[in-house]
């Protein structure tokens, strides 16, 4: 049985046949309409969430499946105390697959270990949100026709913003991808994903801190909103939440089939005057996240059906002894799971949290 924690759970095959199906699902629904009758999908959104819970939920319905959960962690349990885990037993005896959006990092991951059902990780605070990179993957193949030669521009958040890192470490494996990060120097992209994705697949990557002078090399421009959420600081926030807006005079200069790309919601950082330009793909993208989490569902259920022993592989080769995790907001610091390292590939002697990626102290 396979989870959907980290963009990299998928094989490069498994992942391009998401997309396939997802496009066959484009061009034959009624086809699907039936594939998931008495299936049920349960979302537990203990964080914010309007697209990313409602396309799950529209997603289920339109393979003829119906949907329990909650939007507000407020509503169930976890309000008297109950664990991610505990409350994935309990869903368990409900539910044929799960989809969790958590504030804490390493959430879904937990959930995997005790879960009978597919586990699929609709966001975990600031560290991966896979199913918004299926969308992405799904969006840049609808739009320019290719997902290998790209110069793709992430521009914004890119601290913060998880959909940046599931996006970056899936466009690693295909040919010839070039990256360039803009931001300003408090939001740039975290040190671990240029090591161990970047510099680790050899991707050809820059960090500038200005959007016009790229703008003619994108094929995609990804904008990001500022995680207003995950500062500690109302200052700093204040000090970098304008720091990019994309108009249309900038847009100008940019090539005639480059796409603009936002996992949304935008606050303002494109202004209203880009939604006419042909360009501007965010709101196809909405509706590419449906497609491409029935394929994703579908896939996800038929292979717990063949196979339904939980896969084990995200903690293979982990050590627990002597180490613990450096963020305060992983699962490890603050539920009762036991903490688990992998000495980095990049960098030896250094330990990285199996749950968040953070650095082991
Ligand atoms: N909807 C995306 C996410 O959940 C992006 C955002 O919130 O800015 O990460």
């Amino acid at each position: 049985m396979k989870h959907l924690i980290d963009p990299t759970d998928l094989s490069l095959e498994e992942t391009n046949d998401i997309i396939a199906l997802a496009e066959d699902i484009i061009a034959n629904r009624r086809k699907y309409a039936e594939c998931c009758r008495g299936r049920k999908l349960a979302t537990l959104f203990y964080e914010p969430s309007t697209r990313t819970r409602l396309s799950f939920t529209s997603a289920m319905m339109e393979l003829g499946g119906n949907v329990i959960g909650f939007s507000d962690a407020k509503n169930s349990s976890v309000s008297k105390g109950e664990t991610v885990q505990d409350t994935v037993r309990v869903i368990n005896c409900f539910a044929d697959i799960i989809a969790m959006r958590h504030s804490i990092e390493g959430a879904p991951l937990a959930a995997t270990e005790v879960s009978r059902t597919p586990i699929i990780n609709a966001g975990d605070g600031s560290h991966s949100h896979p199913t918004q990179t299926l969308t992405d993957l799904l969006t840049i193949k609808r739009e320019l026709g290719h997902l290998d030669n790209l110069t793709i521009g992430f521009c914004g958040d890119l601290k913060f913003g998880r959909t940046v890192h599931s996006l970056i470490k899936a466009m690693s494996r295909y040919e010839n991808v070039k990256v360039i990060l803009i931001a300003p120097p408090e939001l740039r992209l975290p040190s671990y994903i240029k090591t161990e994705v970047c510099d680790k697949c050899g991707i050809d990557y820059r960090e500038v801190s200005d959007m016009e002078s790229v703008m003619p090399e994108l094929d995609i421009l990804y904008m990001t909103r500022v995680q207003k959420e995950r500062f500690l600081d109302e200052e700093e926030f204040d000090r970098v939440k304008d720091c990019f807006v994309l108009d249309a005079k900038k847009l100008a200069a940019a090539k005639s089939k480059m796409a603009v790309l936002h996992p949304l919601p935008r606050v303002n950082e494109i202004l209203q005057e880009v939604d006419a330009d042909p360009r501007a793909a965010y709101f196809r993208q909405v509706e590419n996240g449906k497609f491409v989490r029935m394929a994703l569902m579908l896939r996800l259920l038929e292979w717990a059906e063949n196979d339904p022993t939980p896969s084990t592989s995200a903690f293979e080769g982990a050590v627990s002894e002597g180490h613990v995790c450096s963020n305060a907001r992983c699962i490890s610091n603050l539920e009762p799971v036991k903490p688990l390292f992998r000495e980095s590939q990049t960098e030896p002697g250094v330990y990285r949290c199996v749950y968040c990626e953070a650095k082991a102290r």
